[in-house]
């Protein structure tokens, strides 16, 4: 058996970086940045005032000087001649400064009787002007690769950029397997369930960023899962779920190799979630998870989050371990590395009473996984361990 981090290592192996597609801006958040992008223009354009107010020399900024104000610049519509000394114009926030004014006084700071103002209280040393090109200007890049969020969008507008290069979707096709399982909303037999791990999966693999289709549920037999197997063609990564042990009815690796899956491994030295199995079907990626629902979340943000961020061209895969101190015990730990579900709090972390794999009420509880090495020796409170958020 080989450890989670080989595992890692040869599902890696199985995918790389997708092509990059074109989409409009507004279509672009979430998405993976593919190339960098580069402002056309600067921004502002101009010299702006920040504030309501009067532009005039600052030479000439001093308590109770008088100012005729000859005319006005606006958002939108500059005032075209030029400010002489004795003179101001009148300016909103965001318009062009005239030619010949260095200083916006805030209008808090006049009087105005006509069309003369008076300084009343003296301004600091602050211009109230925004220089051409502070915010970017051009050339300004934004540096792929990176998850566009909605600040992201919000720049790139400005910047003028309507078309952003991303990196495609990958594409998962999930494929739940078991005689036992109907779609949530049906009406179960007596000896049945609801396929609930699909829908996590998708929601888990969606939100980095995938395209992810939820086929139908195979049944167990060979054509049941060969005709799901079939539905699945063209995904970048098709993923199995139960059927991958060593039961009778576990046919996921007889009817895979038989459509030619090349094995890359089968079984990971690891809790919850051993009889993990991989490789190559055609083009596609194959994953094999095993079917108890908190395995397969948890392999779900240990394996599938880190090759679908890697077909997105992302580079850091995996978010860095974090520490915590227990707020309660461990008891040491078997031979396989074990991934505890945990509460993380302001007071330190504690892994959940039942560590069960089939329980997802302790699952939807946790928001760690709690690292544990194999052979980890007993740890009291108080004592640092590492930690998945989730
Ligand atoms: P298996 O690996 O097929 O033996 O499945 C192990 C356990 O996980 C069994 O109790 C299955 O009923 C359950 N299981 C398998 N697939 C799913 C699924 N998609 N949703 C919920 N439970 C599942
Ligand atoms: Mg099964």
């Amino acid at each position: 058996m080989i450890t989670v981090e080989e595992a890692r290592a040869l599902l890696y192996d199985l995918v790389s970086p997708l092509p990059a597609e074109t989409v409009k801006l507004a279509d672009a958040a979430g998405r993976v940045l593919a190339q960098d992008v580069v402002a056309t223009r600067d921004q502002p354009p101009f010299a702006a005032s920040s504030m309501d107010g009067y532009a005039l020399k600052s030479t000439e900024v001093e308590l109770h000087a008088m100012f005729k104000v000859i005319g006005e610049s606006v958002a939108g519509k500059r005032f075209e001649g030029s400010v002489g000394p004795g003179q101001a114009v009148r300016i909103f926030t965001g318009a062009p400064i005239p030619e010949g004014a260095d200083f916006v006084v805030i209008q808090e700071d006049t009087e105005r009787r006509g069309d003369l103002i008076t300084i009343s209280d003296l301004p600091g040393v602050k211009t109230n002007i925004r220089p051409a090109g502070v915010d970017f200007s051009t050339g300004t890049k934004i540096h792929a690769p990176r998850r566009l969020r909605a600040e992201d969008i919000a720049l790139m507008a400005a910047m003028n950029v309507a078309r952003i290069p991303v990196a495609r979707k990958p594409v998962v096709a999930l494929i739940s397997t078991g005689d036992e399982l109907v779609m949530p909303g049906e009406t179960p037999g007596p000896d049945q369930i609801i396929a609930s791990n699909t829908f996590g999966l998708k929601a888990l693999l969606e939100d980095a960023g995938a395209q992810v289709r939820i086929l139908p549920i195979a049944r167990d037999t060979v054509s049941s899962l060969e005709t799901a197997f079939g539905l699945a063609e063209g995904a970048d990564l098709v993923v199995t779920i139960g059927g991958a042990s060593v039961g009778d009815y576990d046919l996921v690796s007889d009817v895979s190799t038989g459509l030619g899956m090349e094995q890359s491994f089968y079984k990971i030295r690891m809790r919850p979630g051993k009889p993990l199995m991989a490789g190559r079907l055609g083009r596609s990626a194959m994953v094999g998870l095993p079917g108890n629902p908190v395995s397969a979340m948890v392999c779900g943000y240990l394996f599938l989050l880190p090759m679908v961020r890697r077909m997105l061209g992302i580079e850091q895969v995996l978010p860095p371990l974090q520490t915590a101190r227990l707020t309660e015990p461990l008891g040491k730990n078997g031979p396989r590395e074990h991934y505890m579900r945990a509460v993380r709090d302001e007071s330190g972390i504690r892994a959940c009473g039942d560590q069960d794999s089939s329980l997802l009420s302790v699952l939807a509880e946790a928001n760690a996984l709690l690292v544990r090495a194999p052979h980890d020796p007993d740890r009291s409170v108080g004592e640092e361990v590492q930690y998945l958020p989730i």
